[in-house]
């Protein structure tokens, strides 16, 4: 899920998706991607876009995950964000989807669509946005609320045009029909 993830920037799922199983048979550890040569793992992962800082990343966490977290990624917030390459929303990514941890994951999606969703006043920051979404959403479906908001950020409310008469919460949303909101 880690390494996923960090393929995962500027990239898609289905892409990420389609390389992860021959990775992961590839390197089945922590030790193995950290004493792999870069550029094989750069030639590994290249199909993933920014593959360089890409590969650079995967070993600088990988390595710091053999020698210091006795070859497991960590499972706390502050532990995950000392790995090179993971900011806060990758480590949420992980707590949420690899631990089973509850925690939002503010992307790009989570942000617009809690601007349009008027969910809070500083949708602009993912930080403060987490905090914000943290106080109105039980904690039990912090995830699955980060899931709900990129799904329909995918699917209907795409950042050029959303598709507001299609949208099955159209009307609990001060930004329907409303462009002057989006
Ligand atoms: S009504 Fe439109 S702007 Fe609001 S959530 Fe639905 S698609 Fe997005």
């Amino acid at each position: 899920m880690l390494i996923a993830t960090i393929l995962s920037a500027q990239c898609t799922d289905v892409r990420v998706n389609m390389i992860t199983p021959e990775l992961f048979r590839k390197y089945k550890s922590a030790a193995d991607w950290a004493r792999a040569d870069l550029k094989q793992i750069e030639q590994d992962i290249r199909t993933c876009g920014f593959y360089r800082n890409k590969a650079v990343n995967i070993q600088g966490a990988t390595r710091k995950i053999a020698k210091d977290f006795g070859g497991k990624v960590p499972s706390t917030l502050e532990e995950l964000t000392t790995l090179p390459g993971v900011g806060r929303k990758t480590a949420t990514v992980v707590l949420g989807n690899a631990f089973g941890i509850p925690a939002i994951a503010c992307d790009t999606h989570v942000l617009r669509l809690s601007h349009r969703l008027q969910l809070s006043e500083h949708a602009d920051d993912p930080v403060k946005l987490e905090f914000d979404l943290a106080d109105i959403v039980p904690k039990k479906d912090w995830t699955l609320f980060s899931h709900l908001l990129i799904f329909h950020g995918r699917r209907i409310c795409v950042a050029r045009k959303p598709n507001c008469p299609a949208c099955p919460i159209a009307e609990h949303c001060p930004a329907a029909n409303r462009p002057d909101l989006w």
